[in-house]
């Protein structure tokens, strides 16, 4: 067929982070050619209508491109739920009166989609619900067992580092008892936003390894550079200020990091260093962070 076929839905919609976006066609340019403008065709279309449409009149408007490879015809298919669109169906052909008594076909491919879409939300809604902790939306302590064993096996066989960090929040227990268990969870959802985020930027992972404690992995990283982004974590929590119900406050965490193979030279044991680390922070003032060293022991 010397036509196209294309389809775009929207981000978010099946919890993908960028729009999903099909282009089948034999004609190279014409792809490229889509593939730059669907996003805006998208846009112009729901915003004007949601109707399965027919044009064959586009010598004056944006679709001007199509004529030069010789497509007469375009059908538009949105893709719904529950009333509200969430994608589109493209196709183009060269005779123009392709779409004419040829609608049912398609319906039965929008109609597909939406199957499609509707299963694959709902699998990535319940491996999502598998891997997430339900308070804070980062990994929980299942899930990150299974990336944490891949970052070590891939860090041992290419002989790199990594760093591992605790962080346990200071006096929580005060927080619930003074404002309540509702601003406490208010106060590690903040935590956990926010060692996510930056340890993301560096290429690491996070978890709520416990109730107000969590792990910050970054792989290829040496006790040297990952102490600065520990200190970035340290600076942004202890300086945030936490809302809730009209009240305001502020936290600080004790935080622990130990590195293979330099500070721990045996894989298996970096959790439990990173974890002595922190509690040496606990037992010397709180609020700061403690590196590795021959001090810290259980
Ligand atoms: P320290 O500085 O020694 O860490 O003191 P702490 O008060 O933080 O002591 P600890 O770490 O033992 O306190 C943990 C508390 O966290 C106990 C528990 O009630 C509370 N907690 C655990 N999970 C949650 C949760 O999901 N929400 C809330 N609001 N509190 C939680
Ligand atoms: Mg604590
Ligand atoms: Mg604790």
């Amino acid at each position: 067929n010397p036509g196209f076929c294309s389809i775009y839905i929207e981000k978010d919609v099946y919890l993908n982070k960028y729009p999903g976006i099909v282009i089948k066609t034999e004609i190279a340019s014409l792809f490229h050619k889509i593939k730059e403008e669907i996003e805006d065709i998208y846009r112009d279309y729901k915003d004007k209508t949601m109707d399965v449409t027919i044009d064959k009149n586009f010598e004056d408007n944006r679709y001007y491109f199509l004529r030069e490879v010789n497509i007469n015809s375009l059908l538009f298919m949105p893709l719904c739920q529950d009333g509200n669109m969430y994608g589109l169906l493209i196709v183009g052909d060269r005779k123009e009166s392709s779409f004419d008594d040829n609608i049912s076909f398609y319906e039965a491919i929008i109609s597909q989609l939406n199957i499609a879409v509707k299963n694959t939300q709902i699998y990535n809604k319940i491996e999502n619900m598998a891997r997430k902790d339900g308070l804070t939306g980062i990994n929980n302590r299942t899930y990150f067992n299974v990336l944490y064993a891949d970052a070590l096996d891939e860090t041992i066989h290419n002989d790199k580092n990594i760093s591992v960090a605790l962080l346990d929040i200071d006096f929580f227990k005060n927080v619930n008892d003074t404002y309540g268990h509702l601003m406490g969870d208010e106060v590690i959802k903040a935590i956990a936003l926010i060692i996510e985020d930056i340890s993301q930027e560096y290429g690491g992972f996070v978890c709520r390894y416990g109730g107000e404690e969590f792990v910050i992995v970054l792989p290829g990283m040496n006790a040297e550079t990952s102490l600065p982004i520990m200190e970035n974590i340290h600076d942004t929590i202890k300086t945030s200020i936490i809302e809730y119900d009209g009240i305001s406050i502020q936290v600080d965490v004790s935080i622990g990091l130990s590195s293979y193979p330099e500070l721990c030279k045996e894989p298996l044991e970096l959790l439990k260093r990173a974890d002595w680390s922190m509690y040496y922070s606990k037992d010397h003032g709180r609020g700061c962070i403690t590196v590795d060293n021959d001090k810290v022991i259980e």
